[in-house]
């Protein structure tokens, strides 16, 4: 590796790794850029530098272990063959077996699951637990399809991925579009495959050898790190403040949730078609039962809350997204990647928001990261802001491990206290580098660090 000598040789250096690459690589080119962006400051000030040099520490940390990629075939319910395609990207294990989540989309390619399985080493490493990077999924949309179309397709899925993985290889988990369901489905295919009752996945319904809170813990995480980076910068608590929420799965609705519960009035969330806004506060209990118990879409709330309004995605600002320009004390991108934009960063500046956190993994794209980054707001990354998932993943495998069922209220208090610790470690090295109140930067500054030292120190 080059040596990389100021911002400019580091962009010049990833500018020649996109030629390198296809152009699918885009989401994980941006995913890139800004950790090497923001790790130039440890390259200058110590002895990381000339060892991460010597180590080609960058040419490796981007290239990933392995990608496994595999044929899904399945039957329908109309007994017609359908094909799909399955992958793993196993990144990184300098820090402990590959574990992330699977992520079933239209949209997944091999590009998204680099971009996802990179993000993933760092969030990983920042949670303080022996967990390495990896991510999974495919290009199946479980939208509209049977429950048993669904256990199909996770049996066909397992029957290859059983091969690659296991409790001290890689344990996938969850992501959008895979939940308690689908690692119930998965779980029993692989314990068919191996007769090995064992904890190779995690996200497992509580019955079964889930962790509980698991369903909880990326929302819930992602408002204990805003409390306490909001404590930390000295700003007032979410109590009686106007928040907004984007997405309806199952990081948005545990926020929101965790809102509710310290008494800030949530007014917003949405689905891939549209927005709901509810001025006193949206109505839980009933989102619940729409998105999953029915599955249905939100314009469905608008039936029981006439008073509450429904925008549908194509009467959305001309490049931003309707919810991003609602004002707000906070906000909480907890949908998608890229669906915060420079527009909405520009709305969100202009009405005076207070606070940013990605719930969603790299839900601002690259200028709209740059616009809130010069601004007042503080924004929180994904990677240290909904690492409560993860983390509680990391205790469900220790509970699986151990044969142990820990209470909620203990699985809690590690979760609060593992976001506290991240959210502490993440703002001092911030400082520490010369960068204080740059919460990019200092989770991408001490993820890297963790994961660079295991890799020298494990050698080639
Ligand atoms: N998919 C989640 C994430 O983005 C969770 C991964 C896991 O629990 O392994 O962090």
């Amino acid at each position: 590796m080059k040596r990389v000598n100021s911002i400019v040789d580091a962009k010049a250096e990833i500018a020649k790794l996109k030629n390198e690459n296809c152009a699918e690589d885009d989401v994980f080119f941006q995913a890139m850029e800004e950790v090497l962006l923001s790790i130039f400051p440890l390259f200058k000030s110590d002895e990381m530098y000339n060892k991460s040099a010597k180590n080609a520490i960058i040419r490796r940390l981007i290239t990933p272990d392995r990608v496994i990629k595999f044929k899904v075939v399945w039957l329908d319910d109309k007994n017609e063959v359908q094909v799909n395609t399955g992958y793993r990207v196993q990144f990184n294990n300098a820090l402990g077996p590959y574990k992330g989540g699977l992520r079933f989309h239209p949209s997944v390619n091999e590009g998204i699951l680099k971009f996802l399985g990179f993000e993933q080493i760092l969030k990983n490493a920042l949670t303080g637990l022996p967990l390495g990077g990896a991510k999974g999924g495919s290009d199946f949309d479980p939208k509209g399809k049977s429950d048993f179309e669904v256990m199909k397709f996770c049996s066909a899925f397992m029957k290859e991925l059983y091969k690659h993985i296991g409790p001290r290889i890689d344990v996938p988990a969850g992501d959008i579009g895979v939940g308690g369901r689908e690692i119930g489905y998965l779980f029993g295919q692989y314990k068919r495959m191996t007769t090995a009752f064992e904890g190779v996945l995690t996200g497992k319904p509580a019955f079964f050898g889930g962790s509980l809170m698991r369903p909880e813990a990326t929302g819930y995480g992602v408002i204990y790190f805003t409390r306490k980076m909001l404590e930390l910068e000295g700003k007032e608590t979410l109590e009686g403040k106007v928040c907004t929420v984007s997405g309806s799965g199952n990081v948005a609705l545990h926020a929101i949730e965790k809102l509710q519960a310290l008494g800030a009035v949530t007014v917003t969330c949405t689905d891939s078609k549209g927005m709901i806004y509810d001025a006193r506060g949206v109505d839980l209990p009933l989102l619940k039962e729409l998105k999953f118990e029915r599955r249905a879409s939100l314009e469905e709330y608008i039936k029981a809350h006439p008073e509450a309004s429904y925008t549908p995605v194509s009467e959305y600002p001309k490049g931003g997204h309707a919810v991003w320009n609602i004002p707000c004390y906070a906000a909480f991108p907890c949908a998608t990647q890229n669906e915060l934009t420079a527009v909405d960063a520009k709305n969100l500046v202009k009405n005076g928001c207070v606070s940013v956190t990605e719930g969603a993994n790299m839900p601002s794209t690259t200028d709209a990261v740059h616009i809130m980054l010069k601004s007042d707001i503080c924004l929180a990354p994904a990677k240290a802001a909904n690492a409560g998932g993860v983390a509680v993943s990391g205790f469900e495998m220790s509970q699986n491990a151990a044969m142990q069922k820990w209470t909620f209220e203990e699985v809690d208090l590690k979760l609060k206290a593992t976001m506290e610790d991240i959210c502490e470690n993440v703002s001092s090295t911030a400082k520490e580098f010369g960068v204080a109140g740059n919460y990019v930067d200092g989770a991408n500054i001490a993820g890297f660090k963790r994961v660079a030292d295991a890799m020298i120190a494990e050698g080639v």
